[in-house]
């Protein structure tokens, strides 16, 4: 049984004032979130004050990237051990935004999804092709070349520790999403593959969510579907009402499929 998962990923968005304000209408909303877990990722500056705000409840806090190492001359960083402190349980990793304005590389990636899972926090790597990769028919090359980088060097109990999200590039920021044929096409492939990089039985456990213009009227045909275990989500997480909604259809998703 897999738990579906809905991440808000604030991105650079959210004053103090602001993200309190978020947090606490998401965490009212969300009393008792029955059959999904949810996290927060707000910008790092906010991540003490949103940890306060959700402690004691449900809602999990996690962070949008960290550095591989632990500590070191790495100035304008911040290490995994920084974010365990915190109380954030979840890293996003390989955002797109950061591969192609800071030119993140699968190397870097991959060294810290490693060094999260060093520190018992569950990595999020993120993977997805261009629109132009997508058009010339590159897609799975590009996903496949993507998580094996990502996923290198890690044993099957790490993999199965590690939350996939397929995110099109095309997808992300832009009001349009991957149809739901679409994504499931992909989370399809990518748990196959996760089969041959580790197990059946594994690949059955881990979670692959779905980011791109996620929004609650897109939500509940693309979390009907078997391989889709949640969303990753932007823009739409920056609304509460919207952000809960999408929320609650995750989870009636995964009960109309028997999870
Ligand atoms: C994201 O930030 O990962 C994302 C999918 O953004 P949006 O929902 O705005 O497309």
């Amino acid at each position: 049984m897999r738990i579906p998962l809905v991440i808000g990923n604030w991105k650079m968005n959210g004053t103090l004032v602001e993200a309190r304000a978020l947090a606490t209408a998401v965490r009212d909303g969300l009393k008792r979130p029955r059959g999904t877990e949810v996290v927060l990722c707000p910008p790092f500056t906010a991540l003490a004050a949103v940890s306060e705000i959700v402690a004691g409840t449900p809602i999990g806090l996690g962070a949008q990237n960290c550095h591989a190492e632990a500590s070191g001359a790495h100035t304008g960083e911040v290490a995994p051990p920084m974010l365990v402190e915190l109380g954030c349980r979840l890293v996003l990793l390989g955002h797109s935004e950061r591969r192609k304005e800071l030119g993140e590389t699968d190397d870097q990636i991959n060294r810290k999804v490693a060094g999260v899972l060093a520190h018992g926090l569950t990595p999020v790597l993120c993977v997805g092709e261009s629109g132009e990769e997508r058009r010339q028919g590159l897609t799975f090359t590009t996903v496949e070349g993507q998580l094996r980088a990502g996923l290198a060097g890690l044993d099957g109990a790490s993999i199965a520790r590690t939350v996939l999200a397929y995110e099109p590039v095309w997808a992300i920021g832009t009001g349009v999403n991957a149809t739901p044929a679409q994504a499931a096409e992909v989370h399809g492939y990518v748990r196959g593959l996760v089969s041959e990089l580790t197990s059946k039985e594994i690949a059955q456990t881990v979670r692959i969510v779905y980011g791109g213009s996620v929004k609650a009227d897109n939500a509940d045909a693309l979390m009907g579907e078997a391989d889709i275990d949640g969303a990753l989500v932007g823009g739409a997480s920056l609304n509460a009402s919207g952000f809960i909604a999408i929320v609650r259809k995750a989870a009636r998703g995964a009960a109309s499929r028997g999870e």
